[in-house]
C-alpha cells in the first residue's frame, strides 16, 4: 500500500507541478494549526456471536474505512487540506481517527488565536515549539533550502495535541502525529516536544523534513527502514532509506552545530534490525567493527560524509557544490550515496582529491577499490589516490610499529623484564 501511495503521490507531482518546476522564486510555505478535538472509534471488532447481517455491515464499514484513509492520507493531506472540522486517520489503529479543527494561519497572532490564547506565555512547551517554528520558517537555513525545491508550494501543519498526550489513554497519539513530509505536506506535532527550551529542535526538525520535501528519491520498496518501519539515527538501514535521512541530517548539521555534533556521535555505535523479527535490533555495533557494507547503510555516515565534504577547507563553496550535485541528480529517483558524490566529484574535478580522502576517512578505509570508484569515479586521479593511499597506509603502519617497539623498549626498562607487555597503542582506526 505504501508503494502504491508514493507512485499516486509521484503521478500527482509531475501532474501538477512539473511544467512550473523552473520557476524562479522559491518554495513558500502555507501553514495549517490543527489541534485534536475527539478520539473516535470507526470500526468496531467483529465478534463471534454477531449475527450474519452484523458481520456484514461491520465488514463494510472496515472496507469504506479504509478507503478513506487511504484517501484522507494521499489526497486529503496532500492537495485539499482545507479549513475547519476534519478527520486524521490513525495509521496505529486502524479502528481509531481522531477529529482535528484545522486552520489556515498567516501571522503570529493567528497562531496564537488558533492555540486559543491572547498571549505566548499561555503556552505549553510544545505549543511554544510549534510557534517558534512558524517564527523561523524564514531562517537562512530554510531560505538556503528552499532555493533547491521544486514544490512552489509546501504544506506545514502544527499539530496540536494538548489534551491528548497521556500515553496510557492515548497509545498511538504520538506516533500518528509524528513529524514527516511526503514532499507537498510536512507534519510537526506539539507530542514531540513537550520539554523545556524544546524549539530549537522543533526548527531543526522543520529543516529536516523540508529537506525530504526536496527530494525526489524513493526509498526501498520493501521496508526501506527494516520491519518496523521506523529508524534511529545511528540505524543500518536500506541504501536508499539512508541516502534519504541522510541528506535530511545534513541539512540539519549545516544549520545547526549542536545537530552537527550529535549526527556525528551517532556514527561511533551503530545498531541493525533483525530481518526477521520487528523491533528486534542488535545494537552496539561499534563503528570500526561494521562492515563496508553497513557503513554505507548507516544514515549518519552518510550524512558526515556530506558534512565533511561541504566543511573542508581544501573545498570551496563546498556547501553550494553538495547543493548543485543534489539538484542536478534529483530526476535520477533511485540515487544512493555514490550517485551524488560521484556527480559532485564530475562536476568539481578540482576537489577529486579531497573528496577521496574524505570518502575514505568516513568509511574507515573499508571501502573495496571497486565500492571507492563507485563514488569517486575511475581516472587518473582517483586511481593515483587509492594506489599512493595503500602506500601511505603502509608507511603509517611502520611509523606505528616503530612508535609501539619503542613503547615497549621504554616499559621493558621500566618493568624490568618482569611484567608481559601490553601494547596499548590503540590509535590507529584501522585496528582491529
Ligand atoms: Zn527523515
Amino acid at each position: 500500500m505504501k508503494n502504491f501511495k508514493y507512485l499516486v503521490l509521484l503521478m500527482f507531482f509531475v501532474a501538477s507541478f512539473v511544467f512550473q518546476a523552473n520557476k524562479a522564486s522559491a518554495v513558500e510555505f502555507e501553514f495549517y494549526y490543527q489541534k485534536i478535538v475527539e478520539v473516535k472509534t470507526i470500526n468496531e471488532d467483529i465478534e463471534s456471536d454477531d449475527s450474519l447481517w452484523t458481520k456484514f455491515k461491520k465488514t463494510v464499514k472496515k472496507g469504506v474505512n479504509a478507503v478513506k484513509r487511504t484517501w484522507e492520507d494521499v489526497v486529503t493531506r496532500n492537495l485539499a487540506l482545507g479549513e475547519g472540522e476534519k478527520t486524521w486517520y490513525s495509521k496505529e489503529d486502524h479502528n481509531l481517527a481522531y477529529k482535528v479543527e484545522r486552520v489556515k494561519v498567516s501571522t503570529e497572532a493567528e497562531l496564537l488565536a488558533a492555540m486559543g490564547v491572547k498571549s505566548e506565555d499561555e503556552l505549553n512547551n510544545g505549543q511554544k515549539a510549534m510557534l517558534e517554528v512558524f517564527r523561523n520558517s524564514q531562517n537562512e537555513a530554510i531560505q538556503a533550502e528552499a532555493k533547491i525545491g521544486y514544490l512552489p508550494k509546501v504544506h506545514v501543519i502544527l499539530s496540536d495535541t494538548t489534551g491528548y498526550d497521556d500515553s496510557s489513554k492515548y497509545p498511538n497519539v504520538r506516533k500518528d502525529f509524528w513529524p514527516y513530509s511526503s514532499g507537498l505536506t510536512i507534519n510537526l506535532s506539539t507530542n514531540c516536544y513537550n520539554y523545556p527550551n524544546s524549539a530549537e529542535d522543533a526548527v531543526s526538525t522543520l529543516v529536516h523534513e523540508f529537506a525530504h520535501s526536496l527530494d525526489m528519491t524513493f526509498k526501498e520498496m520493501k521496508n526501506p527502514y527494516g520491519l518496523d518501519g521506523s529508524h534511529y539515527g545511528n540505524e543500518i538501514t536500506g541504501k536508499r532509506a539512508a541516502f534519504v535521512e541522510a541528506w535530511a541530517e545534513y541539512n540539519e548539521m549545516i544549520a545547526s552545530e549542536k545537530e552537527a555534533q550529535s549526527i556525528l556521535n551517532n556514527t561511533k555505535v551503530l545498531c541493525e534490525e533483525s530481518k526477521d523479527v520487528a523491533g528486534s535490533y542488535t545494537t552496539n555495533i561499534k563503528e570500526e567493527d561494521a562492515t563496508a557494507d553497513q557503513l554505507q547503510r548507516s544514515e549518519a555516515h552518510l550524512a558526515k560524509l556530506l558534512y565533511l565534504i561541504s566543511t573542508d577547507p581544501e573545498i570551496e563553496n563546498g556547501k553550494d557544490k553538495v547543493y548543485k550535485a543534489f539538484t542536478s541528480t534529483r530526476w535520477n529517483v533511485l540515487r544512493t550515496m555514490p550517485t551524488l558524490i560521484k556527480k559532485f566529484v564530475k562536476q568539481n574535478p578540482e576537489d577529486t582529491e579531497a573528496v577521496c580522502r574524505i570518502v575514505d576517512e568516513v568509511f574507515l578505509g573499508k571501502l573495496s577499490e571497486e565500492e571507492f570508484y563507485k563514488y569517486v569515479g575511475k581516472n587518473k586521479t582517483t586511481q593515483a589516490y587509492w594506489e599512493n593511499r595503500g602506500k601511505e597506509t603502509e608507511e603509517e603502519n611502520k611509523d606505528i610499529d616503530a612508535s609501539k617497539i619503542k613503547n615497549q623498549e621504554i616499559e621493558d626498562n621500566v618493568s624490568s623484564g618482569t611484567t608481559v607487555i601490553i601494547e596499548t597503542d590503540n590509535n590507529d582506526p584501522f585496528a582491529e
